[in-house]
């Protein structure tokens, strides 16, 4: 049996889990409130390089100027989300983007496109009245979070843990978050983090699909994470899938985006007879159609046979200078060959109940980003997900520095945190075996079968039972070799995480009987036309309690026979 020495426990004001762009504007915000005090950001990758937000492809949702309005981009978002949205988050969403924009201009040194005129270019996505999405090229991403990695390294309060992973958070004896027990990948040490205020900003990730579009390094942690300390989550069913995710038959790279405005600007897809398919399911919008639409008939297409030879539904063919690049490095050439594509899991719009604080039912725990849900409800808008980030990211730290005023520093339990290292380890001691492997692709698969884009309810009590099933099986798997920098025990605490996420995303589904958004029931196959409701997942003991929440329509309210609560989305 291996044994891990105990934790180094290092004290600190604030505690960030996840580097990416909510991580990083929570940091720096909480560092400019006060130089005095001490703060951890925890990466699971290398700063500045792990998650989604550097992927970031179409650009950023905020108003700048007439005749757009707050008004309408909170319709927008709401009517994209099926009316279950948080209307207060999606306010404070739209409200404070255009400030976060020119935050991250004129004091992070980020410089978008430009109009000739010199004002910030705005360009059209799909499911918004107004043009309202800023970008920089097709690389709005890498612009933001390069410039987001050298403000962070010029905060001499700021430290940094690369390549460590939070895997428990500690919670003390009178119920409040202390920080977390954080694993350094490289050296296989615990280190005990101990925080006066702690944010979960990992990104979420549906990574237990098995085709996606999100970061690999992701893996639902801050989802497995909040579960287990008991606090409520909502719209875990909500899962995005897009449509064109590039085929590349052996390649792990096969879920790459190839982004939407291909759709818009022309690209026809096709299926393996030729026929452009979109015909028989939307034939006045054809490749125009909703993102959830697209991605059902792409699905529907590989189903009924008419796939292409590795199961990619379609063509698209435009001369996108990005997107041609992109394919150039898997030896395709879009702009003079057909690129086969299918859909990809995309982004969890579910996560930790916040309010728009970003405080959690846990005092001293904040969420923000894809950790968090509530701001897309049933759908995301393209363009909504790194505005979202970035804005509650930084009400986080604004929130947390505030938070920490005058209060003392947690307990942090060494017993406890004793009992968790002795589980984490428990698979480095068992006799070896390939069987993890196989869990992971079982994971995959059934999560891609049964509770992907088309669901119902008999596949999905299938797919239950399969998940726990997996959960048990892992508890006993061996992992070889040691705890520095092994990845077969990475991917080993990855699936566990990934198979508890899995489970509260199929018992959400399950409670949700009808077709929502991203969420399509097949034994429900009429858009949802009842009252809206949120379905709520929390653990209680071994089980997960389900619950519908009513939505609280403190901004406004859907007509009173609603439109089919999809979305066109541009990212
Ligand atoms: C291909 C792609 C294109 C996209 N394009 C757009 C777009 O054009 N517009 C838009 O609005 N949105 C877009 N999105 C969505 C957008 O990227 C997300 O909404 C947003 O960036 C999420 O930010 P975040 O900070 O919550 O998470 P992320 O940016 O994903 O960061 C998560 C961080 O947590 C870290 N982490 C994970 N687990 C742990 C752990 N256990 N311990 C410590 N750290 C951990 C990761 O390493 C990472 O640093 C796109 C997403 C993808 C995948």
């Amino acid at each position: 049996m291996i044994a891990l020495p105990d934790p180094d426990v290092i004290d600190l004001d604030l505690l960030v889990l996840g580097g990416g762009g909510a991580g990083l504007c929570a940091a720096l915000h909480a560092a400019d409130a006060s130089a005095a005090l001490q703060i951890g950001v925890v990466v699971k990758g290398l700063l500045g390089r792990a998650g989604c937000t550097r992927m970031v492809q179409g650009g950023y949702n905020a108003v700048l100027t007439a005749p757009d309005s707050l008004q309408a981009h909170l319709l927008d978002t709401l009517k994209g989300g099926g009316w279950i949205n948080d209307q207060e988050l999606v306010w404070t969403l739209v409200t404070e983007a255009p400030r976060r924009v020119l935050e991250l201009e004129s004091r992070y040194g980020c410089l978008f496109d430009r109009t000739p005129e010199g004002r910030i270019h705005q360009k059209p996505f799909a499911g918004q009245t107004h043009d309202r999405t800023i970008h920089k090229g097709d690389l709005t991403g890498i612009e933001i979070m390069s410039r987001l990695m050298e403000q962070i390294l010029g905060r001499v309060n700021v430290r940094v843990f690369e390549e460590c992973r939070a895997v428990e958070l500690a919670v003390d004896d009178d119920g409040r978050c202390a920080g977390a027990l954080v694993l350094d990948i490289r050296s296989g040490r615990l280190l005990g983090l101990r925080a006066r205020a702690t944010l979960l900003a990992m990104g979420g990730g549906p990574t237990m699909y098995r085709v996606i579009a999100c970061s690999a390094d992701k893996s639902a942690d801050g989802i497995a994470l909040a579960y287990e300390a008991g606090l409520p989550l909502r719209d875990m069913e909500m899962i995005q899938f897009h449509p064109t995710g590039l085929v590349v038959p052996g390649s792990l790279m096969t879920g790459a985006l190839l982004e939407e405005g291909l759709r818009g600007a022309g690209g026809h897809l096709r299926n393996g007879p030729g026929e452009r398919f979109m015909a028989r399911y939307d034939p006045a919008r054809m490749e125009r159609s909703t993102r959830d639409l697209v991605a059902r008939a792409s699905f529907l297409e590989v189903e009924a046979g008419r796939r292409t030879p590795n199961g990619g539904a379609g063509v698209v063919e435009r001369n996108f200078r990005g997107m041609v690049k992109r394919c150039r490095d898997f030896g395709r050439d879009l702009a003079r060959e057909p690129v086969e594509v299918g859909p990809t899991a995309h982004f969890m719009m579910g996560g930790v109940v916040i309010d728009p604080g970003c405080r959690t039912a846990i005092e001293g725990l904040f969420a923000a980003g894809e950790d968090a849900g509530g701001v897309h409800g049933a759908n995301r808008l393209g363009g909504n997900g790194v505005a979202d980030s970035t804005v509650f990211g930084g009400i986080a730290g604004d929130a947390m520095a505030a938070f920490v005023a005058d209060r003392p520093a947690p307990a942090l339990a060494m017993t406890r945190l004793g009992q968790i290292a002795r589980a984490l380890v428990a698979p480095l001691g068992r006799a070896t075996g390939s069987e993890l492997y196989e869990l992971q692709r079982d994971l995959r698969s059934v999560m891609w079968e049964k509770a992907g884009l088309m669901r119902e309810a008999k596949g999905l009590r299938a797919a239950l039972s399969e998940v726990e099933r997996i959960a048990v099986r892992l508890d006993n798997v061996g992992v070889p070799g040691g705890p520095a920098l092994n990845l077969a025990w990475q991917d080993w605490l990855n699936l566990r995480n990934q198979a508890t996420a899995a489970r509260l995303i199929i018992t959400s589904a399950l409670e949700r009987e009808e077709s929502r958004g991203a969420h399509y029931r097949r034994d429900f196959p009429e858009a949802a036309t009842g009252a809206p409701y949120v379905v709520q997942v929390r653990r209680a003991g071994d089980t997960v309690a389900v619950s519908r929440e009513p939505v609280a329509f403190t901004r406004a309210r859907p007509a009173p026979a609603p439109e089919p609560a999809t979305v066109e989305i541009g990212d």
